[in-house]
């Protein structure tokens, strides 16, 4: 049986990506360039946000933002724990320090409760995640940040698509609702252009570093060079990075935005399709989505009943062919953190953000996925549940 395992995910890649990636390869200009100002373009209209700006992942993505919101060495930024390390690695690329609140176990995002009482006079801003794409209760955290004046970065890494209320109306993660979004286009989110990220804001001198800084804050842009009359000499205005993205991952990156509403609206239906063949699990908890909230459902991710060892029934899974991975990591439990002297004090309670990590496994879902795949993961899940 093991024969045909089913993976954990699986991008959406076909002809149009293909021909796409050729006819940037062969225009003869393959870093960034005319393809990426057109998908910073069609991206930017998709989410409804005035600007859009490219980079080459959503962590140098993440980087730029904090930047941005001006945050310096010694300051605090009020984050998650509970995210793939990018999240808090992005905040140490700027000596600040991650100050880790702990999730509502129900969405597995970021309490906003919790934040309020990490506030300190050295908090410089609030990094919000949308976990697997589920929408963090963004209306609350901005609340809170108003009132401080604090600036609100969003982590919408795997949120694309993904949709909340706003009064009355349903509008995108990315809009954008803090002053800047950050997405990922790694082959684990729903858009993909092998590596790549995107960050939306409404603040034009916001977008305007950006671009500076994802050029080395080179003063002319090498396309404004290539295509000038005259000789220009460059000037290098302050410390910037190489953190383009390519025109060959934006020409396929046009070709997969193209496809978002198409992969989403099977995402929500392969996801109440688990959600129907898992009831039969005593104990187990399927995604809660909140009323103000539309997930693109990147992930799913399910809460062990009591007593089911984690690892367990990941390994009988393994053995039936189906491939899963535990709960989202959490950031002040590994090496890289764990031994930093400013921890201690900045992840005092992180009981769900833990209990998430050992409790919770994600399925196998993506677009190509078939009924029957489905059938098999929940078989053996409750196979692997029941002999625990
Ligand atoms: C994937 C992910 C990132 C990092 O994205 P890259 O494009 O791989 O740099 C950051 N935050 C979260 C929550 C993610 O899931």
């Amino acid at each position: 049986m093991s024969s045909d395992k089913i993976p954990v995910a699986k991008p959406l890649l076909g002809k149009p990506e293909v021909e796409a990636a050729s006819r940037a390869i062969l225009s003869g200009w393959v870093t960034q360039g005319p393809e990426t100002a057109a998908f910073e373009k069609e991206f930017a209209a998709y989410v409804a946000a005035p600007f859009a700006c490219a980079v080459s992942n959503c962590t140098t993505a993440l980087h730029l933002a904090l930047r941005a919101v001006g945050v310096k060495a010694g300051d605090e930024v009020i984050t998650a724990s509970h995210s793939f390390i990018a999240t808090a690695n992005s905040v140490r690329y700027l000596n600040a320090i991650p100050v880790f609140a702990d999730i509502d176990p129900q969405t597995f995002n970021i309490d906003p409760a919790k934040i309020a009482k990490l506030i300190t006079p050295k908090t410089r801003a609030i990094l919000a995640v949308h976990q697997m794409g589920m929408p963090c209760d963004l209306k609350a955290i901005l609340e809170i940040a108003r009132k401080r004046d604090l600036p609100v970065v969003e982590d919408g890494a795997c949120a694309i698509g993904s949709q909340i209320e706003f009064d009355g109306k349903w509008e995108m993660i990315g809009k954008p609702h803090g002053d800047i979004a950050c997405f990922s286009f790694h082959p684990r989110k729903l858009l993909t252009t092998g590596d790549g990220g995107m960050l939306t804001t409404r603040n034009a001198e916001f977008d305007k570093k950006f671009r500076l800084w994802r050029q080395h804050s080179m003063s002319v842009p090498d396309a404004v060079r290539h295509s000038a009359s005259q000789v220009i000499f460059e000037e290098y205005l302050e410390l910037g990075y190489n953190y383009r993205m390519t025109d060959i991952q934006s020409a396929v990156g046009r070709e997969q935005l193209k496809r978002m509403p198409e992969i989403i609206e099977r995402r929500r239906k392969q996801t109440a399709e688990y959600n129907r063949l898992l009831s039969e699990i005593t104990g187990l908890k399927t995604p809660h989505e909140p009323k103000w909230a539309k997930a693109n459902f990147q992930s799913y991710c399910v809460r062990l009943p009591d007593g089911c060892d984690q690892r367990t029934v990941m390994d009988r899974m393994l053995k039936d062919g189906v491939s899963t991975r535990r709960g989202i990591m959490c950031a002040h439990r590994e090496p890289a953190f764990r031994t930093e002297p400013w921890l201690p004090g900045n992840a005092a309670d992180l009981r769900e953000s833990e209990r998430a990590q050992d409790r919770c496994i994600i399925l196998p879902l993506f677009h190509e996925m078939t009924g029957d795949q489905q059938k098999r993961v929940a078989d053996s899940l409750k196979k692997a549940c029941a002999r625990a």
